[in-house]
């Protein structure tokens, strides 16, 4: 029992006092009540008068310099919240758009907010706590914020009771919105549209599709940007698409739409035809990945590695040879003025030499990569013999990516080009052709 009765002379030795005493109580819980009632009905008319109640600044406002009550737009957290946004009205669900951001290296709410020394949970934030990612919470955060529409918005969530520290999430209808406090980073019109497609739940299903061997590899020819998969639940006839990410996202390029399974037994096909090529031709396959990998050969690297050999020979044989002059100077064989010419003369020669090793060093260095990488992709494709399947695991081993052109109608026919890129060997289509 909360038992409130500072002022109160209580006399316990006095009967008629304790006969009073749980009547005394009543009043005191009324007393609280009404206190509690008294500062939130203050709290509701600085509420009201759009007075920023909470301590938080919203990511995307500061506080202004002049008047730390009023909040001004941080420009650059303005310009995220904007994309972020523009990106939900195209249909991104709130994971992919925390995706984007991390991709895109955007630095996260907390730490831009960091930037400003900015203090969250009454500590002050450690940049290296920081994580680097974007949470779909800060993306699903940004979304429902009526703020950024230039309101103010107050008491979403209420104490239960003057009794209890636990507070509840209030209906909307008893919000305090107090309207155009601060200048709006979202138009009113757009705020509305992103809250009408959170409230229709479009984006609450999850939907965990197989998106195929070779999402993750694809490429658009024309702006360089991924293929994205995209599922067609309707049409059972076959199992999703892939399109541009810049078409998807931002309209910014043409579709290049390609059906997965079209792709694939595209891919599957050319992947069989290079696999039986090396089994049946190993000697021309193995000549080709050499061409391919621009090898210098066997010669020149047994040249380059002579040549280095003999460099560093005349390095020591050199050594040696200074040695001796500063002993004939020492003795006196030797005039200062001829040691000095001497000396310059066997230094400028080992500083050319050892330059030219270093130079030696890297290309048999990068000729011996090349050779790794030949024999690594003729033995990973004699891994896979005869692959009747298109896997993950055979994609990403074999394939470093494929480009993807638009489709177009030559001839009243559909062309569309599709390039692959293997690893190691990059582009054989012109070697490897029926
Ligand atoms: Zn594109």
């Amino acid at each position: 029992m909360r038992f409130i009765a500072v002022y109160d002379n209580v006399d316990s030795t006095n009967t008629a006092d304790n006969d009073f005493t749980p009547f005394r109580n009543i009043i005191n819980e009324w007393y609280c009540r009404d206190i509690s009632k008294k500062v939130k009905a203050g709290m509701r008319a600085r509420a009201n008068s759009g007075e920023h109640i909470t301590g938080n600044v919203p990511y995307g406002y500061k506080r202004s310099e002049d008047d730390p009550k009023k909040w001004v737009v941080d420009e650059e957290a303005a310009e995220v919240v904007r994309e972020i946004y523009k990106l939900y009205m195209g249909g991104m669900t709130f994971k992919q758009i925390a995706e984007e951001m991390s991709r895109r290296k955007i630095d996260t709410p907390a730490k831009h907010m960091m930037q400003f020394g900015l203090y969250r949970y009454g500590r002050r934030l450690n940049l290296d706590e920081l994580p680097e990612l974007w949470h779909l919470g800060s993306i699903i955060m940004i979304i429902d914020r009526y703020e950024y529409a230039g309101h103010t918005v107050s008491y979403r969530r209420e104490k239960v009771s003057y009794k209890n520290k636990k507070s509840i999430q209030l209906p909307e209808s008893e919000w305090i919105i107090t309207r155009d406090t601060q200048e709006a980073i979202i138009d009113e019109e757009t705020w509305q549209t992103a809250h009408r497609i959170r409230e229709s739940g479009r984006h609450r299903k999850v939907n965990v599709y197989d998106k195929g061997p070779l999402n993750g590899l694809l490429y658009c020819d024309t702006c360089g940007n991924k293929l994205y998969f995209k599922p067609t639940p309707r049409l059972k006839s076959h199992s999703g698409c892939y399109m541009c990410g810049y078409h998807l996202h931002y309209n910014l390029c043409s579709t290049h739409y390609i059906r997965r399974d079209d792709l694939d037994t595209v891919v599957l096909t050319h992947l069989r035809k290079v696999t039986a090529f090396a089994q049946k031709h190993e000697d021309e396959f193995v000549k080709m990945v050499e061409r391919k990998t621009r090898r210098s050969g066997e010669d020149a690297l047994r040249k380059n590695e002579k040549e280095l050999a003999e460099g560093q020979a005349r390095l020591n044989e050199i050594d040696r040879i200074i040695n001796r002059l500063y002993e004939d100077k020492v003795v006196g064989d030797l005039s200062a003025e001829r040691f000095a010419k001497m000396l310059d003369g066997f230094e400028t020669e080992q500083t050319k030499i050892r330059t030219h090793c270093e130079q030696l060093r890297i290309a048999i260095a990068e000729d011996k990569e090349k050779t790794d990488s030949a024999e690594r992709f003729i033995k990973l494709v004699r891994q896979f013999t005869d692959i009747t399947e298109l896997t993950p695991e055979i994609a990403a081993t074999l394939i470093e990516k494929i480009i993807v052109g638009q489709a177009e109608k030559v001839d009243g026919q559909q062309r569309q080009e599709v390039r692959i890129i293997y690893n190691f060997i990059g582009d054989v289509s012109e070697e490897i052709t029926e």
